[in-house]
């Protein structure tokens, strides 16, 4: 199964799939490609693979990216085919944390095998604290981002599903249900 979380840049998907990976072994994050630069302590090949916009741009030439986005002006990330057939061939299911076109792209791609779920911020001001929070973005990213979220959010009801982070143990435990009625986890697991 392919399992795709979008949401508004800060309203939890890193932590949602953090507790997926952690919590179960068959889950595999796919690491996209993106041209923007590390932030904090990224490393290539593991949150991103990091490229420059003019390797990127060779990428998408070669037909070797499943979908792929400019997020933000010159910055571009993008799942890269290889990706999806590593996991694949390991036998475990593909985990993708991609902005909003993207997973619905996405969804549109894979159809069934895919569930696509819109991780929701309970509001734009609780987002704004998480950012801040985060402290991982300048004021001015933050705005962005802000301004960002507001427009992906009226997209949400196009996702299989909207689970709210308000309190993150409940929308754990609604995460854990849903994916075990999909029979991708077993109830024991947890
Ligand atoms: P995203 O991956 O969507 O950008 P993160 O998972 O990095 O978001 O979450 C943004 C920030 O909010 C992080 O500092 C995280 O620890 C915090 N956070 C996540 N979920 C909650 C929650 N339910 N309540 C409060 N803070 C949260
Ligand atoms: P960030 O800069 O915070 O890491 O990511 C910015 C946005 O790009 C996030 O919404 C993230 O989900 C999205 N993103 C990351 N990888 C991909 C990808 O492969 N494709 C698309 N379309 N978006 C992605």
């Amino acid at each position: 199964m392919i399992l795709i979380f979008c949401a508004p840049s800060g309203s939890g998907k890193s932590t949602f799939v953090k507790h997926l990976l952690t919590t179960y072994d068959n889950f595999e994050l796919s690491i996209s490609a993106t041209s923007r630069a590390p932030r904090g302590t990224e490393r290539h090949g593991v949150e991103y693979y990091f490229l420059s916009a003019e390797e990127f741009k060779r990428l998408i030439s070669e037909d070797k990216l499943v979908e792929y986005q400019e997020v933000y002006e010159n910055h571009f990330y993008g799942t890269l085919r290889s990706e999806i057939e590593r996991i694949q061939a390991a036998g475990h299911h593909v985990i993708f944390d991609v902005d909003v076109k993207g997973g619905l792209n996405l969804k549109r791609i894979f159809g069934e095998k895919a569930l696509a779920i819109f991780v929701q911020p309970p509001s734009i001001e609780e987002l704004r604290r998480r950012l801040t929070g985060r402290a991982t973005d300048s004021p001015e990213m933050i705005e962005k981002r802000l301004r960002k979220a507001s427009i992906e959010m009226e997209d949400a009801p196009k996702f299989d599903r909207i689970i709210v982070n308000d309190n993150l143990q409940t929308a754990l435990s609604e995460l854990d249900s849903l994916l075990q009625k999909q029979g991708m986890i077993e109830k024991s697991e947890q």
